[in-house]
């Protein structure tokens, strides 16, 4: 089994307003809501591949029970951990060909609710096989405490994937333990290394060699429409792929981190791995729906694929 954390969960409302105005009375009648937040989106695809996963996390109140709600309409196993504090909003506008977005920034988790979560968590981990945490920190708890999980799986023997940025990801890469695996895009990558990367593959390369990124096993990098540049060990690998009709790319990232997830528990090879990574980016990117791939087109687009070791 899979177990994917996500500690600042959302209720995603999209709201479709095509003549939206400012400073006046907007009425909407198409609305969408569902369960956000990358972890999410990355359990969604598991759930798609059926793989076995277990989604946990904080929440709380009302949009809290919502989350779970969803999860189980799509018979997806959960273990949220309730907080007192509520789960937030993020809501979109779509309007006159664009998006305006407004975040909240979600609950603040007490210290007593971050120590009895890690317990929680520990519980999870000893029935996993590998953990996926993804997503930013909520507020309350310190830039290094996804170190604390980090410590547990290495205790257990759980590999690991961390999919965040900024300070968090940066903390959360000063322990004695690492990661198996992260994978920044290429704008993380720049503001992890504080400076411009050349994406040449001798300058990914060179940035996938940063001492940030020691003993980490996997650096994978991805690189949008350019596919993905990875470090496994002391073997670098670019993948292209082929040029795909896109509607919506947001939620590909999470959809790639799917594909390592349930590569790493089923010991599938490098080749397999990265193939399987980038097809399910590919497919998120082909829908409008963030985190939804049809695995209906999966094979056609697997062996378009090409992996060169470089
Ligand atoms: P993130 O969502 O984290 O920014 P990327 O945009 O790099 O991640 O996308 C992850 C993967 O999804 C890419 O490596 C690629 O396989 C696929 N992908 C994303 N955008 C596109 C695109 N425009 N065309 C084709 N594939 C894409």
């Amino acid at each position: 089994m899979i177990l994917t954390l996500t500690l600042n969960p959302s209720v995603d409302i999209s709201y479709v307003i095509e003549d939206f105005q400012l400073d006046t009375v907007n009425r909407v009648s198409n609305i969408d809501k569902t369960a956000g937040e990358k972890g999410l989106n990355v359990t969604r695809v598991l759930n798609q591949l059926n793989e076995s996963v277990i989604a946990s996390g904080l929440i709380g109140g009302q949009l809290g029970e919502f989350i779970e709600q969803q999860l189980e309409d799509s018979h997806i196993k959960h273990s949220f951990f309730k907080i007192k504090d509520v789960t937030r909003n993020c809501i979109a506008i779509l309007h006159q060909g664009k998006q305006t977005e407004i975040l909240e920034k979600g609950p603040t988790i007490s210290k007593k609710e971050g120590q009895n979560f890690l317990e929680h968590v520990d519980e999870l981990i000893r029935q996993t096989k590998v953990v996926v945490i993804s997503g930013s920190l909520p507020k309350g708890l310190n830039n290094n405490y996804y170190l604390k999980i980090i410590e547990k799986c290495h205790d257990e023997q759980v590999p690991l994937i961390l999919d965040s940025s900024g300070e968090t990801l940066v903390s959360s890469l000063k322990g004695l333990h690492k990661p198996t695996v992260i994978k920044p895009n290429i704008d993380e990558l720049y503001q992890l290394l504080d400076r411009p990367v050349d994406e040449s593959i001798d300058g990914l390369k060179q940035a996938v060699n940063d001492s940030l990124f020691k003993d980490i096993e996997w650096v994978i990098v991805s690189l949008g429409a350019k596919g993905m540049f990875a470090k496994h060990h002391n073997q670098y690998y670019k993948v292209n792929i082929p040029s795909i009709k896109v509607l919506n790319p947001v939620g590909s990232g999470d959809s790639t981190v799917a594909g390592i997830a349930s590569a790493l528990l089923n010991n599938e090879s490098d080749d397999e791995l990265l193939k399987k990574a980038n097809t399910l980016g590919m497919l998120n990117a082909q829908e409008s729906r963030t985190g939804y791939v049809n695995i209906k087109n999966y094979d056609e687009l697997y062996h378009q694929i090409e992996l060169l070791e470089v």
